[in-house]
């Protein structure tokens, strides 16, 4: 006989648990309860929902399935207070990192543990596919981490692990119970998916007129070059990309695109380089995220500062807004997308 799978409470909507509540004969306002003790305070144990009686506490561990979630390890960098995190939900392991700045406190979390598409600069190509994490798994990162801090998280990146638009449901899902105003209320503009450019799930992102920021990772603005560093071009053409987000241009918020491109010695910095990804910067009205390759890997390194610099000169100087993002932790391999295997369990 099969055991019917329980529902994932912190994976529900607030209406999506009134309506199961409903149904089992309890009240709708206790839904709102329940899920601001799970999304705004960040408690997990019924026993600590303080305002809900024993039998209804009873009842909610009966019917759902709670967070259940091991941080099996956790390493500070001695030089800017970035921490990463390596989560375990059963034999799925993610990591995320903590990156505060002066005046922002961002996370950058995942939404698979590896990654299907091999990037020949990424560490998560690199390690085994374990698969789709649920909404409630990607949430369990941000309040994992939230509970660790005193310090309210302001900004959230889906740039960690995977494939968000190769997740997609799980990942707006999750984008959405972050930004709800029962829960921990964190502006949608200040919530970044980023997609190595998945053309059918940017296509749905702008359709549902999706309200969250888009950070399109390029890293070469040659179909050739692209194809050598990234094997999405193959399936998705950048060029398609940008084209279609081009049509879709008047449909998009002021500031709501941005490219991400990472700086790799003697590969994508030449002159010729800064100019395309300039003009395509100013067709599309993007801002450029420039992040120096953050470590050695696999052959390819991080420009000198000299060179980093010249770069971004040769984008501002045609007018672009770019940012050279730096990479923090560089001393536990805590950037986005350095989030490497080396310390994954078997
Ligand atoms: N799969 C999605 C989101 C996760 S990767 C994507 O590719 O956009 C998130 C970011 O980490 C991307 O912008 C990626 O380019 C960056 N990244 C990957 N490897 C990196 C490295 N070696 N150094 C710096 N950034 C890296
Ligand atoms: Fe996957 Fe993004 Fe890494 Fe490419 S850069 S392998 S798409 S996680």
């Amino acid at each position: 006989m099969s055991i019917e799978k329980k529902p994932e409470i912190l994976s529900l909507t607030e209406d999506e648990l009134a309506h199961l509540l409903v149904a089992d004969g309890h009240k709708k306002f206790r839904a709102q309860q329940v899920f601001q003790w799970l999304h705004l305070k960040q408690v997990f144990d019924v026993r600590q929902m303080t305002n809900l009686k024993a039998d209804f506490q009873d009842y909610l561990t009966e019917k759902f399935s709670f967070p259940d979630f091991k941080i099996l390890n956790e390493s500070k960098s001695p030089s800017d207070q970035t921490a990463k995190y390596l989560f375990a939900f059963g034999k799925k392991q993610v990591e995320s990192v903590w990156l505060p700045y002066e005046n922002r406190q961002s996370i950058c979390i995942s939404v698979q543990s590896g990654c299907s598409l091999d990037c020949s600069f990424c560490a998560t190509g690199k390690i085994a596919f374990k698969g789709n994490l649920t909404a409630g798994e990607i949430l369990t990162q941000v309040y994992g981490m939230q509970q660790l801090y005193d310090r309210r998280i302001t900004n959230i990146v889906f740039m960690g692990m995977g494939e968000p638009f190769y997740n997609y449901d799980n990942a707006i899902r999750a984008a959405s119970l972050i930004a709800h105003q029962h829960g921990m209320n964190i502006s949608r503009r200040r919530i970044t998916l980023s997609t190595s450019g998945v053309l059918p799930g940017i296509q749905r992102f702008i359709e549902e007129k999706q309200p969250y920021r888009l950070a399109l990772s390029l890293h070469s603005v040659f179909a050739d070059k692209r194809k050598r560093i990234m094997d999405i071009e193959e399936k998705y053409p950048f060029e398609d990309v940008l084209g279609y987000l081009r049509e879709k241009r008047g449909e998009m918020q002021q500031g709501q695109l941005m490219f991400e491109y990472i700086m790799i010695d003697g590969i994508n910095i030449f002159p010729d380089d800064a100019k395309e990804l300039a003009r395509w910067a100013k067709l599309l009205n993007a801002k450029v995220n420039l992040i120096p390759m953050n470590t050695e890997f696999n052959g390819m390194h991080r420009p000198s500062e000299e060179k980093i610099y010249e770069f971004w000169r040769a984008l501002v100087e045609r007018g672009v807004v770019a940012v050279n993002r730096k990479s923090p932790a560089k001393d536990i391999d805590g950037a986005c997308g350095m989030l490497a295997g080396q310390k994954l369990a078997s």
